[in-house]
Parts: structure tokens; C-alpha cells; sequence
């Protein structure tokens, strides 16, 4: 998009009947700010939504190592961006320059009047991701900083951890940055302390290698869950259980949404989705996933990360899954979409080296990471063709690895022939990974030809793994039925299950247990596909209700 549309999307002024309808919905409260008072400070939880009635409000940026102006909204401009749906912290402050009047909005008052008035909804919605891209895409933009080592496996999970939750952070390499020594200085740390994570000057935010839970806390991401009976507890937010969260919070159903790592799932990893409906020049999965989070908010979804289901049982009629911190959530349908990951490779020294050398994603963090440097990659499906796609981008040359002959037999001809035409990607046939080796982190790799029995060694410094999905379905009991590989089954298939105790037939898509239900690549028999997952996942609401009348 242009950049001046994008600027006039994400900067609207309402005019004043636009105005008036948005104080009608609101409730909203006037108030005045004198020149200089802070309304929104960076870092502030579950700040306030404000309309400009007169004078001016500056946003500013206190992320670098000096304030900086990113807009300045007049008379009928607004404040705010996609954190208020989501309930992160405020990644910027707000203050008045001049005497000025504002109307003053909660959180929860906000996504009321975004279902109730569809016009102003649409202005607001789009303003608050345009400003989000134009942060994203801004070079002066910082955000948080995280300071570690390329070859430093916690700084890959924090890096990863970010990245995937759509946080928005500046990466300062220890191998290469000429500033890092002053940084890590400035913060009062040393080499030793990294991954260190900061914001600003770091007195609003200092951590050193935080675990995945700690750094949720300290940027909003984690949404703790409520001790209630909730309608639906989703577990996995991939595209099966964001569209199953979308349809059940629009439709009442009181709805949470629970997610180890990030909103996402496989397919917010992948850098290119050509082939889901409606996207005709494709769409990256993060951005798929980052306007389902908000369609799940905005209809008021409760979505908790990193938040893992380590235990499934059962209180009378209802689901209890415990999480791995130990709570209990409480449901009266629980909905399985906890998807699939790929498969470790089986070669000699590949866990010393995940997360240095080995990866089972491509996105831009590892594409960054391969940067002028020749990578391996391993797999014949559509992931795999799409990973190879996107790395030949960023890396000098990418070796293509499979184990048969025919890159067409689980590939979409469109990805074949782009392969094909990609000049510095090589496709390797009937190849295997022998060994890898390397000091610390991956250098090499040994490859071999099973037909002919020739091997060279590649010097790398990544593998990545796309092979073979395995379901997550490990955390769940007996009562669950699943199939020789793992896939949960449902409908007709436990039918005749020992766990099944109702009178009815079980639903298209309800598991052997009465009122729990799978959907996406989770389950038995389905297609691994975005759109399957996603229709998967709306159709299971419809069941959900059906389930709730008979109890
Ligand atoms: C790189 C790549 C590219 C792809 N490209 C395409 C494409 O172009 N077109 C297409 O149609 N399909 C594509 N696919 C396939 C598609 O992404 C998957 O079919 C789809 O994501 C499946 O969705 P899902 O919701 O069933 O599961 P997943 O996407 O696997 O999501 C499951 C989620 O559950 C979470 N989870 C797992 N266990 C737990 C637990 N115990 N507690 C809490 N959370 C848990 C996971 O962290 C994950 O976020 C691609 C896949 C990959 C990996």
C-alpha cells in the first residue's frame, strides 16, 4: 500500500457526527489535560481510549535513546492501536501540548462500541493496524531491545518467542553490533548476562534471559484465565482454534483460548500463503493470524499465552485441563486444536544443535540469521517448498533435500516450478543428513546420496526440518481415542468407542468423549490445510451448541 494511504488510514479525523454516534455507544467521559499531562504512558496496562474535542495530543516514542515525535492527532483524531484489543502494554506515551479536551474511553467500552457502530469500527480497526504496520516497517521505530548472541540458543527463543507473538523489537547482535559493548554498559550488564531484554532506557523494562512466561508478563501478553465455568475452552490458537474462538465469542459462548507459545500456530510460519481463499497475491501466516487475534478480541475471546494444557480430566460433567503452571480451567466443551509439529531429525548431533543451526521454521528471524550464508533443507511438502521460496531470498544458496526422486509427488506444481526457477536453489534427490557437526554451533553437515552411496559435506550454518508432523496429543488420557500415529478420532470413528456414554451419535467432529471435540490438523483423517483447519474450527461452535442444549 502507499505510504500516504497507509499515513491517511492510520490517522483518520472523525467528523462531528461521527464523533457524536461514538459518544452515544461509549458512555464516553470528557476530560481536560493541561499542556504537558501524560495520558498514556509507554509500558501502562489497560490504558484508555481518547477522542481530540480541542488542542492537541503527541504520541511519542521513548523506545531509542531519545523521545521521539510519532504523530501529533488534532481535533477529531484518536488515540490507541491494536493493544487495546489484545491488552498489551502501551508501547508509546501520549501527552497533551496545549490545554486540551478529550473523551475519555475504557477498554471494555471500546470493544463494545466496535460490535455496536460498523462504520465507526471499520475507521478505528484499520487505523490501529495501519499504525502497527507503519511501526513495524519504521526504521527509527525500536520498540524492545533484545541483546545476545547469533549462536546463543536462549537468544533464539526470546527472538523466536517475540517475534511469533507480533512484538515489536530490535535485535542487537553480540557477534557483530559495533554498539553493544556501550548497551550492555548503559543497562550495568555484561556478555555473560544476555539475552538481555530492555526497553527504553531500561528503567521500564530490564530483564535478563528471561523464560518465555517471565517475558510475557513484563510486555501484557499474558492473559491470565478466570476461575469460572467457561461455555468453550479452546486449547491451541492455530488457525482451527482462532476460527473456533472468532464464531463462539461472536455467538455468546463465553470462550477462552489457551496457547503455548504464540497465536499462529504452523501457519504463522509461514512467510507466503497463496492458496487460502480470498488472498489472491498471498498473505504471510503472522499477518493471518494477527487480524484473527483481533477478530477473536474484538468479540471478546479470552486469549492466554504462553499458556500450555499439560493434563486433561474430568469434575461431573465438566472438562478440567490443568496448565502447566498448575491452575485448573473449567469448561462445558473443550476443543482440541492443538495441530502438529515436525518431526526431529533422526541424525547423529542434530539436539545438540537446535535452536544453533537447527530450526523447524523459516521466517524472517532465520532468514536474517542465513543472511549471504548456503543452508540445508529437508522435505518434500509444501512447507518445505514455500521454506525453500523464502530462503533462497536471504541466503546464498539453498540445498533442497528429499528422500525420493520426484519433487511433484507431495509438492503443488505452482511451488515446483518456482523452485525450478530459482536459480540458486538445488534440488537433491534420494538425500539424506549422515551427520552434523560443528563447535557450539552448527558448521556442517554430511550428505549422502542413498542410491549411488556418494557424500560431500556442506559447510552451514542451518538445517531446517520440514518432515513428517507428529500430533500434539501427548498431555491427553485413554479416553481420548486416537489412531496408530497419534490423530485424535472422531465422529463415526468412535462411535462404537468404550468411552463414548451418550445415547446420540457422536458429532462430525466430537472426539470418544461427549462435549470435547478436535479439529485441524490434530485430528484424525482431516487435511493439513489453513482453509480445512479454519472451516474445521467454525464448524465445531455449531456442535458446541447443539452439545449445550442437552445439558
Ligand atoms: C511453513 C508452513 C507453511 C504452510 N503453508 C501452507 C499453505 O500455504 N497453505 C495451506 O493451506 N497450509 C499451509 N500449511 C499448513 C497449515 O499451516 C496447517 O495445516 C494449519 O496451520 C493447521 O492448523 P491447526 O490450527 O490445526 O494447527 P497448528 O497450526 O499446528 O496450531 C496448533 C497450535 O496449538 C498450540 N499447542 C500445541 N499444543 C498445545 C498445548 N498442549 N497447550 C496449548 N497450546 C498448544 C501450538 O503452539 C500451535 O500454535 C503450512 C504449514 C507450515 C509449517
Amino acid at each position: 500500500m502507499a505510504e500516504h494511504t497507509l499515513q491517511s488510514i492510520a490517522f483518520p479525523t472523525l467528523d462531528d457526527a461521527q464523533v457524536s454516534e461514538f459518544e452515544r455507544c461509549t458512555n464516553a467521559t470528557k476530560k481536560l489535560y493541561r499542556d504537558g499531562q501524560t495520558l498514556i504512558s509507554m509500558g501502562d496496562r489497560d490504558f484508555k481510549f481518547y477522542i481530540v474535542k480541542s488542542g492537541e495530543v503527541e504520541i511519542v516514542d521513548h523506545s531509542g535513546d531519545k523521545p521521539k515525535t510519532v504523530v501529533v492527532h488534532g481535533k477529531g483524531q484518536f488515540t490507541g492501536d491494536v493493544s487495546h484489543l489484545t491488552g498489551r502494554s502501551s508501547i508509546v506515551s501520549a501527552v497533551a501540548r496545549g490545554d486540551c479536551e478529550v473523551d475519555e474511553v475504557s477498554r471494555d467500552a471500546l470493544r463494545g462500541a466496535l460490535n455496536q457502530c460498523p462504520v465507526l469500527s471499520d475507521i478505528i480497526l484499520q487505523a490501529f493496524i495501519a499504525r502497527r504496520q507503519l511501526l513495524r516497517e519504521s526504521p527509527d521505530f525500536i520498540g524492545l531491545r533484545v541483546i545476545g548472541s547469533r549462536y546463543s540458543t536462549d537468544t533464539f527463543r526470546v527472538r523466536d518467542f517475540l517475534a511469533k507473538n507480533r512484538a515489536l523489537f530490535k535485535w542487537i547482535d553480540v557477534e557483530t553490533d559495533p554498539e553493544v559493548d556501550q548497551l550492555l554498559k548503559h543497562f550495568g550488564m555484561t556478555e555473560a548476562d544476555t539475552p538481555v531484554v530492555a526497553l527504553g532506557d531500561g528503567d521500564l523494562l530490564l530483564l535478563r534471559n528471561p523464560s518465555n512466561r517471565q517475558l510475557a508478563d513484563a510486555i501484557g501478553i499474558h492473559q491470565p484465565v478466570e476461575e469460572a465455568v467457561y461455555d468453550l475452552v479452546v486449547v491451541g490458537a492455530g488457525p482451527a482454534g482462532l476460527a473456533a474462538a472468532v464464531y463462539a465469542a461472536s455467538e455468546g459462548l463465553r470462550t477462552v483460548l489457551l496457547e503455548s507459545i504464540a497465536p499462529g500456530g504452523q501457519a504463522g510460519s509461514s512467510m507466503r500463503i497463496e492458496n487460502y481463499l480470498g488472498f489472491p497475491t498471498g498473505v504471510t501466516g503472522a499477518e493471518l493470524a494477527e487480524r484473527a487475534i483481533l477478530q477473536a478480541n474484538k468479540f471478546g475471546a479470552r486469549l492466554s499465552v504462553p499458556t500450555q494444557a499439560v493434563h486433561l480430566g474430568w469434575e461431573k460433567a465438566y472438562a478440567v485441563t490443568r496448565l502447566e503452571a498448575g491452575e485448573t480451567v473449567t469448561t462445558k466443551c473443550l476443543l482440541i486444536a492443538t495441530g502438529a509439529d515436525y518431526r526431529r531429525l533422526d541424525v547423529e548431533g542434530c539436539e545438540l544443535f537446535e535452536g544453533k543451526g537447527v530450526y523447524y521454521a523459516a521466517t524472517l528471524a532465520e532468514g536474517k540469521m542465513c543472511r549471504g550464508a548456503q543452508v540445508v533443507l529437508v522435505g518434500g511438502g509444501n512447507s518445505a517448498g514455500q521454506a525453500a521460496a523464502f530462503l533462497a531470498q536471504h541466503a546464498s544458496k539453498v540445498f533442497l533435500l528429499i528422500r525420493g526422486d520426484d519433487l511433484y509427488k507431495n509438492m503443488s506444481s505452482y511451488l515446483v516450478h518456482r523452485i525450478e526457477q530459482t536459480s540458486n536453489i538445488e534440488l537433491l534427490t534420494n538425500t539424506t543428513i549422515r551427520r552434523m557437526s560443528g563447535d557450539g554451533h552448527l558448521g556442517s553437515v554430511e550428505i549422502v546420496n542413498q542410491k549411488t552411496g556418494q557424500d560431500r559435506t556442506v559447510e552451514t550454518p542451518a538445517v531446517f526440518s520440514f518432515i513428517g508432523a507428529v500430533p500434539r496429543t501427548d498431555w491427553l488420557p485413554p479416553e481420548i481415542e486416537r489412531d496408530a500415529r497419534g490423530f485424535i478420532r472422531t465422529g463415526a470413528d468412535v462411535a462404537q468407542s468404550p468411552h463414548w456414554t451418550s445415547r446420540r451419535h457422536p458429532f462430525l467432529l466430537e472426539t470418544s468423549r461427549p462435549g470435547v471435540f478436535a479439529a485441524g490438523d490434530v485430528r484424525s483423517g482431516s487435511i493439513k490445510r489453513v482453509a480445512s483447519a479454519v472451516g474445521e474450527g467454525s464448524m465445531v461452535v455449531q456442535f458446541v451448541h447443539e452439545f449445550l442444549k442437552e445439558m
